[in-house]
């Protein structure tokens, strides 16, 4: 072959693998469900797009695609918080997705106003009480949980924790922080142990009778009571739920979520998975198996969450807690919540 030829061999074989799209996606996550790695799985069987995953701390994922900059291979960064997401954006990590899709199927409270991030799944942060010990009809709002009768009752885990933080600018919205304030040193007042565990561990806390409260995401409950650990399932069998502020705003809602990641090098692959998991069938999946809510409007839900009822959600635009989650370590600080 002459010199020519194959110099022109090169630049054609260069140029073509310059065009040609990679067929794959990398997701940094942090969720850690095996219900998540199965959609995946089969996103790539339906589309030939391989999905490659990096699981880790949501806080360490953001702060590594900051600083991998421009170079970050990341494509979706998935988070169990809004509350991560909102900071994510607001750090420049994020771009808007351009999806008629998500659009028309995410309601609007939950989903960045612009694109940036949408919900994948819901879960309510919702009280838990002891059966015999409590009378549910004592406590229908977050702020009856400020009441003095509660005194060394009430379990917790830490305000360093994502959920607590959101619930909090949620109540900082509602409330202004004074009386944020004011809730949060009386819960911290009526608390039964410095806060410590997981939201399982709170559950497992009552049933232990170290308390009779506690503030817990849904799903949470709804994995102990499909645990396939026979003592586990006996502790959610125990405790009851309310939906609290069911004649106010409602109760607060969390998501999960992802955002496409500012510098993504492989965005429609990336956009038509977050399609894909917001699908009808991924929607099943995901709250068949992990006990989340369905996010996607007209998506039915699985029997399990029907047992607990329809219940008003706090309508709040997810995306409007943006200036008050900041604030929330401050109250939390000024509270003396650990
Ligand atoms: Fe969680």
């Amino acid at each position: 072959m002459s010199q020519k030829i194959s110099i022109l061999l090169l630049i054609v074989l260069l140029f073509v693998s310059c065009t040609t799209p990679s067929s794959e996606v990398n997701i940094y996550s942090g969720r850690h469900y095996q219900a998540d790695e199965k959609l995946f799985r089969e996103f790539t069987q339906q589309t030939g797009i391989k999905v490659n995953l990096i699981k880790a701390d949501t806080d360490q994922l953001i702060n590594r695609i900051k600083m991998e900059g421009s170079g970050s291979p990341a494509d979706l960064l998935i988070t169990a918080d809004a509350g991560r997401l909102i900071a994510a954006r607001e750090a420049g990590l994020l771009q808007p997705m351009e999806s008629a899709l998500i659009d028309s199927i995410v309601p609007k409270t939950y989903r960045d106003p612009l694109g940036y991030w949408t919900g994948l799944t819901k879960r309510a942060r919702v009280i838990v009480y002891h059966q015999s010990r409590i009378n549910p009809d004592d406590i229908t709002s977050y702020e009856d949980l400020a009441h003095e009768r509660w005194k060394g009752r009430i379990l917790v885990r830490s305000s360093q924790n994502h959920y607590n933080q959101t619930l909090m600018a949620s109540i900082i919205a509602a409330l202004g922080s004074d009386k944020a304030e004011t809730w949060a040193s009386a819960v911290v007042n009526n608390m039964a142990r410095s806060p410590r565990g997981n939201d399982r561990d709170q559950v497992k806390a009552i049933v232990a009778n170290e308390g009779d409260i506690a503030i817990v995401n849904t799903y949470y409950l709804g994995l102990l009571l499909h645990s396939p650990n026979e003592a586990e399932r006996q502790v959610a069998h125990e405790v009851g739920i309310i939906f609290p502020n069911q004649d106010g705003r409602g109760t607060h809602i969390n998501i999960s979520g992802i955002g496409l990641t500012a510098h993504s090098k492989n965005k429609k692959n990336a956009i038509r998975l977050v399609e894909f998991l917001l699908g009808d069938y991924a929607q099943g999946i995901l709250s068949e198996n992990n006990h989340e809510y369905p996010i996607s409007m007209g998506v039915e839900w699985p029997e399990f969450l029907k047992t607990w009822g329809m219940f008003i959600e706090d309508t709040i635009a997810l995306d409007r807690l943006s200036p008050h989650l900041q604030e929330s370590m401050f109250v939390f600080n000024r509270a003396g919540w650990q």
